[in-house]
């Protein structure tokens, strides 16, 4: 049965590890982030709530992307129905189940219906790391590229563009969850055997491939 409150065990799940907490990195002079995590997609995502929990303070998520609609893959280059990974394998919650897929597939279509499920819906992926960003707190900053990275003593001055001007700002650490954006780039190409149009990193020297059709099991 799906549930009138969808966000209660996810809500639970939060209420149970208690508060997060304290900052207990202490500050610097001249440092505005400990860490900044390049990449809203899932894998940012999880870092940025994992480093509150462990109560790392002052963590910034940028994204290049207008808005969590045109990031990663998921809505945007992805054509696929389904996600070729397994329903089962872990995702973003952190090993919390309430704020895992499943929890929250249940909560809105009901148990019998994730049952049935053989592969995650790609657009129900998406709408999933909508709501887990936001029932984590997990804020991005997006429109807002990384462009350089420069040695800073022994932190990191990081240029940012924003609306086309680039601003400068210090971090102790990066964490660069860039993705399919970051490898390199991508291309558009004809997979012979699913037969679908999709984005693929460039081998080099070569312009021609498969999706992975047949080997992502
Ligand atoms: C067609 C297709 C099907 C796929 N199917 C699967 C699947 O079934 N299972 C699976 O596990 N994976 C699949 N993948 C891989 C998928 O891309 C990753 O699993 C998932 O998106 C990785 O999440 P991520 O957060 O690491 O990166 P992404 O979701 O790609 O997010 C990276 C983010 O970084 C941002 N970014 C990049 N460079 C910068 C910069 N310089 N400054 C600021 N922001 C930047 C981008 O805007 C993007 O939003 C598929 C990929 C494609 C293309």
């Amino acid at each position: 049965m799906p549930q009138s409150d969808p966000d209660s065990v996810a809500r639970e799940a939060l209420l149970l590890i208690g508060p997060d907490p304290q900052n207990w990195v202490p500050d610097l002079d001249g440092i505005d982030h400990n860490v900044v995590v390049v990449g809203g997609g899932q894998s940012g995502s999880a870092f940025a709530f994992a480093l509150r929990r462990a109560g790392i303070g002052k963590v910034s998520v940028i994204d290049a992307a207008a808005g969590g609609s045109e990031s990663g893959v998921w809505l945007t280059s992805a054509r696929m129905h389904k996600l070729r990974t397994p329903k089962t394998l872990p995702g973003p919650e952190l090993g919390l189940a309430g704020l895992g897929f499943q929890a929250w597939y249940e909560a809105r279509y009901g148990a019998a219906a994730y049952d049935a499920l053989d592969r995650i819906l790609r657009l129900d992926w998406a709408a999933y790391l909508d709501w887990y960003r936001k029932v984590t707190g997990v804020a991005v900053r997006y429109a807002t590229r990384l462009v350089r990275i420069e040695p800073a003593g022994e932190h990191l001055r990081l240029h940012l563009e924003q609306d086309g001007r680039v601003t400068v700002e210090a971090a102790r650490k990066l964490v660069l969850a860039t993705g399919f954006a970051g490898s390199g780039g991508a291309i558009r190409t004809h997979c012979a055997i699913c037969r679908s149009n999709f984005m693929r990193i460039p081998p080099r020297g070569s312009t021609s491939g498969r999706c992975g059709a047949g080997q992502w099991r």
